[in-house]
């Protein structure tokens, strides 16, 4: 099995399958995202520790295969992380799909979310995979409307 056969596996795996997909009672903020491209729609809710780290998160929404397994792989890398952290992550992935990498200090270890960076070969997919982060960013940035990818 070559590394793309892997990487197909675990999408298809977190789209059949998706962690964290639920409501979260008593959520800290919360954020819509569509991405009409593709006509991919989540909904991220998180709960915030006074630090701002995220002790809790969930998404709900439906969209593709691709968009679901981001959602799901999104909310499994952050949850227990600083808001440094989270940025960290995020502008590391956000890099690596839009083939603008990150260098030096700010590149972190992405994890199960390098199986999304295939995506790149695919221009009108990284929507579909960028969708959740855009929107966790307005939920942890409280920016109240829904927000899209154009
Ligand atoms: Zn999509």
């Amino acid at each position: 099995m070559d590394l793309s056969d892997l990487y197909q596996e675990l999408i298809l795996d977190h789209n059949r399958s998706p962690r964290n997909r639920r409501h979260l009672e008593n959520a800290s903020r919360s954020a819509m995202g569509y991405n009409p491209l593709c006509g991919d729609k989540v909904k991220i809710e998180v709960m915030l520790d006074e630090q701002g780290k995220i002790i809790d998160i969930a998404f709900e929404g439906s969209g593709c295969a691709i968009s679901t397994a981001s959602a799901s792989l999104m909310t499994e890398a952050v949850k227990g992380k600083t808001p440094e952290e989270v940025k960290a992550i995020h502008d590391t992935f956000h890099g690596e799909v839009t083939e603008m990498p990150v260098e030096g200090n700010g590149r972190v270890e992405l994890g199960k979310l390098v199986a999304l960076t295939g995506v790149r070969k695919y221009p009108a997919r990284v929507k579909c995979a960028t969708l959740a982060w855009h929107t966790l960013k307005a939920a942890l940035d409280q920016v109240g409307d829904t927000v899209t990818t154009e």
